[in-house]
């Protein structure tokens, strides 16, 4: 019985999906104009670890995860520059080239850190007659006004948009920024459509309405959700900084639209900091999976890492814990390679159950983890093939597993007969495969040189 945490109601709820097995999911994805950093990823990988204990549970879900190639601005109140016009003048390239530059710099990313990939990537340059016709269907059915700059949602006509977030809107009015547009009826409406005003240099552009412009940076998750999946979806997830506006304005839109709840379950992953501060350009301390690399750790290390806290809890990420992340992969490595000496061990009892069990607890994968190391020793190959299942962390080098095992059998063969130099024969073509052996109290194992 799975177990989540839902935003919605601030509840953990039992997990019921309408039509069962099937589950829908739409993750909202990065906004494409610059290199993804590890924050980035974080939400990605704890996304993952949601899919795969669904189908651990027998479901079977079909996710959809958008990219943000416009309409994204600096600020989330629909002002500042649009973030990929911003990419452009940085690198004195054209917003689709910086689209298309970062969308495959996260989907290297993404493979190399072994994802699932989504039933279908959705590019919101590619939804903008859907998009349009939500903002129509939103203007037919009295949810908008137009003001000099753009179409907005009058948030007034929806009674029920601070609920989702607790917002205080009195409170949000105060507090307001003096830039927010003076147009606008009330402080927390939003645009779902931003006319392109003259002399104003907007690369990507659609017209609309007799004019030129482009959509509101909300408007592509409700317009791709509708025509992918249809709402209302069993799960939406997101990060915490989604909360106030950006799903706040999602829910809005599609109840504006189609008078129908958005999502079911609401999902939403915190921060991670790096040595204790905040991750920024300014500070300097935005840290790609390439750096991660160039200090001899795997993709893997980092998602260890990762699920060694909770997706709802902030993370604060050291080179150093990453260091003990990385030795624990290394001793489950070892683990798995002392089996590969006994291939037939049995299953531990009831170990794969259990683990599920730790994960349907809102996907708690440090308790997950405190399972597999108590039973270390004991956990057969089929065992373990569970744990990569669930966690994608290469732990098996598979493909080469196969022929390691007979080459490690001979030469502890040709050791016993104290035939040395056939046995420092195959450990030198071993290490030319990159492989190490060890020869411990235990017996001898293989690990991949780094
Ligand atoms: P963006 O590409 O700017 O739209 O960001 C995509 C998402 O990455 C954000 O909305 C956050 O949910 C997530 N994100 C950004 N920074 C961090 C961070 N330091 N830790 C965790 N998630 C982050
Ligand atoms: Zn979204």
């Amino acid at each position: 019985m799975l177990k989540l945490y839902n935003t919605s109601t601030r509840k953990i709820e039992v997990f019921k999906p309408l039509s069962a097995p099937k589950v829908t999911i739409y993750t909202c994805g990065p906004t494409v104009y610059s290199s993804p950093h590890l924050g980035n990823f974080a939400a990605y990988i704890y996304w993952d670890l949601l899919l795969r204990v669904l189908k651990a549970n027998g479901y079977a879900p079909k996710r959809i995860l958008n990219l943000t190639d416009v309409g994204h601005l600096t600020s989330d109140g629909d002002t500042g520059e649009d973030k990929l016009e911003k990419g452009a003048k940085r690198e004195g390239k054209t917003v689709w080239q910086i689209a298309d530059t970062y969308i495959a710099e996260f989907k290297q990313g993404y493979k190399e850190l072994k994802l699932l990939e989504p039933s279908a990537w959705a590019r919101a340059t590619d939804y903008i007659a859907e998009s349009q016709a939500l903002v129509d269907a939103l203007t037919k059915r009295g949810f908008t006004y137009e003001t000099a700059d753009g179409i907005y949602f009058d948030t007034a006509k929806f009674p029920a948009y601070a609920n989702f977030a607790r917002l205080d809107l009195q409170n949000l009015k105060a507090g307001a920024r003096v830039d927010y547009s003076k147009e606008k009826h009330h402080v927390s409406d939003f645009a779902v459509w931003k006319f392109i005003k003259p002399g104003e240099n907007h690369a990507m552009h659609w017209d609309y309405l007799g004019r030129s412009g482009y959509p509101g940076w909300h408007l592509e998750c409700s317009s791709i959700i509708h025509t992918l999946l249809g709402e209302p979806i069993d799960i939406h997830t997101g990060g915490v900084d989604h909360i106030p506006v950006h799903h706040t304005n999602e829910i809005a839109q599609t109840f504006g639209a189609f008078g129908s709840n958005l999502a079911n379950f609401w999902l939403h992953c915190n921060f991670i900091r790096i040595d204790g501060e905040k991750i920024s350009k300014s500070l300097g301390n935005i840290i790609t999976l390439s750096d991660i690399k160039n200090r001899s750790f795997s993709p893997a290390d980092f998602k260890l890492w990762l699920y060694q806290g909770h997706y709802r809890s902030e993370r604060n990420f050291t080179w150093d814990d990453l260091a003990a992340a990385k030795a624990r992969r290394l001793k489950w490595q070892n683990a798995i390679a002392m089996c590969y000496q006994t291939p037939q061990k049995p299953a531990k009892e009831n170990f794969k159950q259990t683990l599920l069990t730790c994960l349907n607890e809102d996907l708690s994968s440090a308790s997950a983890f405190a399972l597999i190391d108590e039973h270390l020793n004991s956990l057969s190959l089929d065992d373990w093939q569970y744990v990569e299942n669930i966690f994608a962390l290469s732990l098996f080098p598979t493909d080469i597993t196969p022929q390691v095992l007979p080459l490690i059998n001979a030469r502890n063969a040709a050791r016993q007969t104290k035939d040395y130099q056939t046995a420092d024969h195959i450990r030198d073509k071993l290490a030319a495969q990159n492989l190490t052996l060890l020869d411990t109290s235990e017996g001898t194992f293989w690990q991949l040189k780094d």
